[in-house]
This record gives structure tokens, sequence and C-alpha cells, in this order.
């Protein structure tokens, strides 16, 4: 997948999927191992790493939302034109949730809904080597709805699914783009999330203000 992925791509999208691909992109971590004169360590105070600076900076959570929520309206557009009704949080897609959902403080990105048919699905953008822990944390979070949903007579199903942060496929993401027949999505998905850290990673030590998907 990654290596039909670059075809096309531009340059410097290409550079960057390969030097985060082999870990050589000059994070401090990197710079210190290179024993160039800085410290080891990001603004926040831990080691500056690439999975910290791609996925686990607290100071750069609204640019790690952008990167999901880019990948997001990708997949809702998708469905929706392919004729589910889709409920997000997002523009366009905040449609009324059945009740027992309403008031739940934690709810999946996505809720579809056909008849008595509930599905709901939950993307993460990891960083690949956490694929499987976000996918169980993720699991574990929403298991609880699926018997709330029985209790209300609908036939619930539970998608997690990971994109990862540097342009590369889960074994889910896998099983509900076959899932859902979604095409060219299941690259353009992982296209995206690696355009969005690009993006994150070259403004590092810029000010953030959310660019266009
Ligand atoms: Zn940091």
């Amino acid at each position: 997948m990654w290596r039909s992925m670059i075809w096309g791509m531009p340059s410097h999208i290409c550079r960057f999927a390969t030097q985060a691909a082999l870990d050589v992109l000059p994070t401090h971590a990197n710079l210190c191992r290179w024993r160039a004169p800085v410290g080891a360590a990001c603004v926040c105070g831990v080691r500056d790493t690439l999975m910290h600076a791609l996925n686990g900076c607290e100071l750069k959570l609204p640019r790690f939302k952008w990167r999901h929520d880019s990948v997001l309206i990708q997949i809702a557009q998708h469905l929706s034109s392919k004729g589910h009704l889709v409920h997000a949080d997002l523009p366009g897609f905040s449609r009324p949730l059945p009740a027992f959902l309403t008031h739940q403080p934690l709810r999946p990105d996505i809720v579809l809904i056909s008849g008595t048919k509930i599905d709901l699905l939950e993307l993460t953008v990891p960083f690949e080597q956490n694929f499987s822990d976000a996918h169980l944390r993720k699991t574990r979070k929403y298991t609880h709805l699926l018997g709330l949903a029985k209790e209300h007579g609908l036939i619930p199903h539970l998608y997690c699914f990971e994109v990862g942060s540097r342009g590369l496929s889960s074994e889910s993401w896998s099983v509900f783009c076959k899932k859902f027949d979604l095409g060219d999505l299941k690259k353009k998905g992982l296209l995206t999330a690696l355009r969005c850290s690009y993006v994150i990673w070259t403004t590092r030590f810029l000010p953030w203000e959310d660019p266009p998907p």
C-alpha cells in the first residue's frame, strides 16, 4: 500500500514520508544522537522523538485534532455519498442522535443509522507502533454503548480503526474500508494523514492556525 502511495505523491511529501519512515528527521533526540549541540527535550520538557513530535506533544493537541478531523471528514463525505445517513461532530453532519446517545459524555466519531442497525465508527491517527494500544483503548472506551443500543432495540456494531500518522495502514483500517466498500478512500485517508503530519512537522516551531484539510 505504502509503495503504491508514493507514485504521484509530491516530491516534498515523498521525501518527508521516507525520512519519517526511517526516523532520520532532525528531531531534538536525533540531533543529540548526531552530536549536535542541542538538548534532546521538546519545549514541553519531554524527549523530542519523532513519535513525540507527530503524536505525543501535549502542546500540539489542536494540530493532532486537525489531522484527525481532516481524515474523518473524508470518511464522512464518502459514506454520505454512498447513501449512508452520517451523524458526526463535523460541519454538515450534525444531525439529531438517538436519545440513548444524546446524553452520553463519550461518543464515537461517526454514527450511522439505518432502520434498527446502528454502526459506531471511531478513528484514531496514532504513531504506527501504537496501533494495537489505540485499538484496544478505543474499543474499551465504547463497548458499553453496544449494550445500551441493544437495550433500545437496536442492532449495533462498533468499528475502531487506525490510520497511521506516517501514512501506514492498520489491519483495522483495511477491514473497515472493505466492509464499507470505500474503494479509493483507503489510500486517500492514509495520504491525508501523511500530508497533515508533514504540515505538523514543518510548522512545529510556528504558532498554529488550522490550515485547510
Ligand atoms: Zn513536546
